[in-house]
């Protein structure tokens, strides 16, 4: 795939391409990991290349991170020559005894 020039409308379009993960530390705090692009993405598909389970498509709004496929082993930010590709982390405390 040819890489795009970033522009406004490229700019527009970034909305994320999030996967969700969830587990449960053994404190039995809830950590809910967002990872997918956050930030601008080019839809160069150089995370595209990367990937060794097949987990991204590029589509319309860039890079999309199908998260039944994808092992977090994180090559797809590795390679993203605009670091676009990271992790959001929330943390839900477990419920305290009463
Ligand atoms: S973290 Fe690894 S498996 Fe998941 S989308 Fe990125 S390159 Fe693919
Ligand atoms: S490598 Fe980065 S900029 Fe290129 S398609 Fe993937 S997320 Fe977007």
């Amino acid at each position: 795939m040819d890489k795009k020039e970033l522009n406004s409308e490229s700019l527009e379009k970034v909305t994320g391409g999030f996967t969700t993960f969830t587990e449960t530390d053994k404190d039995g705090n809830t950590i809910i990991t967002k990872f997918g692009v956050i930030n601008l993405c080019s839809g160069c598909g150089e995370c595209e290349n990367a990937c060794p389970s097949g987990a991204i498509t590029i589509g319309p709004d860039g890079a999309e991170i199908d998260g039944d496929c994808c092992i977090l082993c994180w090559s797809c930010a590795d390679v993203c020559p605009l670091g676009s590709i990271g992790e959001k982390r929330i943390i839900i405390p477990a419920p305290t005894a009463e």
